[in-house]
């Protein structure tokens, strides 16, 4: 089973994502084993305190190494095979590709960073990669920390109903998934593409194509050109 660990400030942020619906659902069948940690219960200062002035002056402050670096020691125990990922916007983008490589992993633990940042060091003694949730900053790692949860723990086999569903969907041969439609055929007076409704499956799929390759090359030229 994947397991997942995640240290954090704020591991109340994590149940809203973790407990309701296809994540719950993935760990009750015990899919993937998730487990969010506090890293103030790691520091060894008798405030509990993990943040600092910057060396150097400067805004804001900076987590310090002592109580990130334990969480991970300790966290890791003697386990092999287990990537420690430091959500930074400086990472590498996260992409669907990513997502796939590491729903064949066997174990992460994921920091999440706060303020102005970790300090250095923890990177240098512990961190094997970063990963970016994109080109803007947010206040801390926690959502980039679920976005890659949710993004990996639903590539798992038996996390979802159909295994068809992640075969079809975007970014999967670097093209964006074809326009879709429910009842009613008629809605406002716009109406369901004929051919969907016509029961020729290889119509439909020809269809499917075709609109897949007309909406990436609108959306997202630069996926064509992979
Ligand atoms: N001073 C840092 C900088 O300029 O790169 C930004 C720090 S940010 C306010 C605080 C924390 O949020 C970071 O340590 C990181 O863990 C997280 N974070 C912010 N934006 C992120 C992003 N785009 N992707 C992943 N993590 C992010």
């Amino acid at each position: 089973m994947l397991r997942i660990d995640v240290i954090t400030i704020f591991p109340r942020m994590f149940s809203a994502v973790l407990d309701e619906s296809i994540m719950r659902r993935a760990r009750l069948k015990k899919c993937v084993d998730l487990r969010v940690h506090d890293l103030r219960d790691f520091s060894e200062d008798s405030h509990r305190k993990v943040d600092d002035r910057p060396f150097g002056g400067g805004p804001g402050m900076v987590m310090t190494p002592q109580p990130l670096v334990s969480a991970v020691k300790k966290i890791r125990g003697r386990r092999k095979n287990v990537r420690v990922i430091y959500l930074c916007p400086g990472g590498v983008t996260f992409t669907q590709q990513k997502a796939r490589e590491m729903a064949q992993g066997k174990a992460y633990i994921l920091v999440c960073g706060h303020y102005e940042g970790i300090d250095e060091r923890v990177r240098e003694l512990v961190v094997d990669e970063s990963l970016s949730a994109g080109d803007y900053v947010l206040t801390g790692g926690e959502i980039p920390a679920m976005l890659v949860i949710d993004a990996v723990v639903r590539l798992l086999p038996g996390v979802l109903g159909c295994a068809e569903s992640i075969a079809e969907e975007s970014f999967e041969n670097n093209l964006l998934e074809y326009p879709q439609y429910t009842r009613p055929a008629d809605f406002s007076g716009k109406k369901v593409p004929a051919v969907l409704l016509s029961g020729n499956h290889l119509a439909v799929k020809r269809w499917r194509h075709e609109q897949a390759v007309a909406r990436t090359q609108a959306f997202r030229p630069d996926l064509l050109k992979k």
